[in-house]
């Protein structure tokens, strides 16, 4: 009887556990990744969430990555960790309409609707209002200092 591989033996180990889910190689950093029958589910090395369908379009932010394809792999090519920079995330906001962060331990969210973009803290007392995305980039901020310039200093930028 041949040695069963290292993959075969994790999924016989998940299968066992959770059903329907497999192993792959991360679509990034290559480190088995355990993926649903769909192709989903996030690496625990990297951060990447593996998805069939925003690969096809790798220089987009799309759903439920922060960055696109091309900028995760350069990032973990330079050892960075998979963190989108304030144009990332407004590619975020963009495509998915509700991205939240934090700053200095208070959770911000931002929403993209039909009558423009709302910045709140995420218990609801709403900060600023811009009629398109364009004004949201060049003025939003919190206390005095706008958020394109504190952007370092932002963390988990996620969507809702
Ligand atoms: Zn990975």
């Amino acid at each position: 009887m041949l040695p069963m591989s290292y993959n075969q033996r994790m999924n016989d180990l998940i299968n066992a556990y959770i059903p329907n889910f497999s192993i792959a190689p991360c679509q990034v950093c290559r480190s088995p990744v355990p993926v649903d029958k769909f192709g989903q589910g996030e690496c625990p090395h990297c951060g990447w969430h593996q998805e069939a369908h925003g690969i096809q379009y790798p220089a987009d932010v799309i759903y439920p990555n922060m960055v696109s394809f091309d900028k995760a792999k350069a990032l973990w090519s330079q050892g960075l960790p998979l963190a989108p920079s304030f144009d990332d995330f407004i590619g975020g906001l963009k495509y998915y309409k509700e991205v939240q962060f934090e700053y200095r331990g208070i959770l911000y969210a931002v929403c993209w609707q039909r009558d423009g973009v709302n910045f709140s803290t995420d218990d609801g007392d709403d900060l600023q209002n811009y009629a398109t995305i364009a004004d949201f980039k060049a003025h939003a901020h919190i206390d005095d200092k706008l958020l394109i310039d504190i952007w370092d200093n932002v963390q988990n930028a996620d969507y809702m």
